[in-house]
């Protein structure tokens, strides 16, 4: 039988490779972004009760009502908008499904999208699925910034979308005040849309504020926005996350999600509706998670590794140049295997495999994690 691949430049993501060399050569970990500390306990037993409650049947398409209403009034009380819980929000089956969903509503086969490399990996595939074209765009190294100058210079009549990411992955990189303008510049009077991807809403360093699309009138009617639960709560097994659109957006997002998803696990939407009320459940994400990234940071500077900005995220990237000039997945893949620690090489969040002899670490950890890892990274 004869079969055209849709994704025929896809192979097995640097995640998978890394983690099987890790636990191949028995590894610390610091490659993937997740938490190796446990969840909150009573968020476990909440969803127990909503189990034995008789919470277990389909929940209704677009999420379960009183999560929906939790979520508007969260993002009233941080970013200043209404957004209506009947129309603009609605559960999804984790940040990733959101992005993808949202990708699926508005692409065109020909569209362009414009993608900031490095980017998370699942930007490009889900643009090249729907028969668009990313046209991709470095962020300046070593800030990670954007340089506005050539995302206008690859805007055409075919440009649709906008692809943002902050706090970023694999960077840490955040957008300013001067982003947020200069975008808005952009877009004025176009057709240009937004998708910003804000994952890790909660977790931003240094009193910086996070910049949501969802402040700004002018960008938010333009935009999706995808939000992860399991980030918020460190279960990213559980995949629930959301996304925020304007009404008449959100109504064609719902067609595609209907014949897909069609709706999330019940009984952990009936039990987050109430562990979200409790403001202090997500708000304190930032605080516990600076203090590991600060750990992290002392505890790396007895290293040879040099850190570059990190403002928010799980992550921290550092360069290895003044410890060897070999291409990134290589010097990734000797420290898997002769010094027991994996990262990710971040030429992997590039297509044209850029590499500026970085790694990214992941240090939403725990303590004895990042002292055993950082304590082999020092013999390096
Ligand atoms: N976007 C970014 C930037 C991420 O890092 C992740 C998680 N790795 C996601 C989206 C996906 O979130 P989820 O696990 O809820 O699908």
């Amino acid at each position: 039988m004869q079969f055209q691949s849709k994704l025929p430049e896809v192979g097995t993501t640097v995640f998978t490779v890394m983690s099987a060399l890790a636990s191949k050569a028995k590894a610390m970990n610091l490659g993937q972004g997740f938490p190796d500390f446990p969840m909150n306990s009573e968020l476990i037993e909440m969803v127990n009760g909503a189990m034995r409650q008789g919470y277990n049947q389909y929940a209704p398409m677009e999420g379960w009502l009183p999560l929906r209403e939790t979520i508007a009034e969260k993002i009233e009380d941080l970013y200043q908008h209404t957004v209506r819980a009947d129309s603009e929000i609605t559960i999804t089956p984790g940040g990733t499904y959101a992005i993808y969903t949202a990708l699926t509503t508005l692409l065109q086969p020909g569209d362009e999208v414009i993608v900031f490399e490095p980017a998370y990996d699942s930007y490009i595939p889900n643009i090249r699925v729907n028969g668009a074209v990313p046209v991709s765009i470095p962020l300046e190294y070593p800030s990670y910034s954007i340089n506005w100058s050539t995302v206008r210079a690859a805007v055409n009549s075919k440009t649709k979308l906008i692809m943002l990411n902050s706090p970023h992955n694999p960077t840490g990189a955040v957008l300013r005040h001067e982003d947020i303008e200069e975008l808005r510049k952009l877009v004025h009077g176009t057709n240009i849309f937004i998708h910003s991807d804000e994952v890790y809403e909660h977790i931003v360093f240094d009193g910086l504020p996070h910049l949501s699309m969802i402040r700004y009138p002018d960008l938010f009617e333009r935009s999706f926005v995808s939000f992860s639960l399991g980030k918020v709560f460190h279960c990213t097994g559980w995949k629930m996350g959301y996304s925020v659109a304007p009404e008449w957006l959100m109504k064609e997002f719902r067609k595609v999600h209907q014949f897909n998803a069609f709706s999330v696990h019940t009984p952990v939407q009936v039990a987050m509706a109430s562990f979200l009320k409790e403001k202090s459940n997500y708000i304190s994400l930032s605080g516990f998670m600076q203090e590991k990234r600060d750990h992290f940071r002392d505890l790396m500077s007895k290293t040879r590794f040099k850190p570059l900005a990190s403002h928010g995220s799980y992550f921290q990237i550092y360069s290895y140049s003044a410890i060897s000039d070999a291409p990134d997945f290589d010097f990734a893949k000797e420290l898997v295997a002769h010094h027991g620690v994996a990262a990710i090489p971040v030429s992997a969040f590039y297509q044209s495999g850029k590499d500026d002899k970085v790694l990214r670490f992941c240090f939403a950890k725990k303590k004895e994690t990042l002292e055993a890892g950082v304590g082999k990274l020092a013999k390096v």
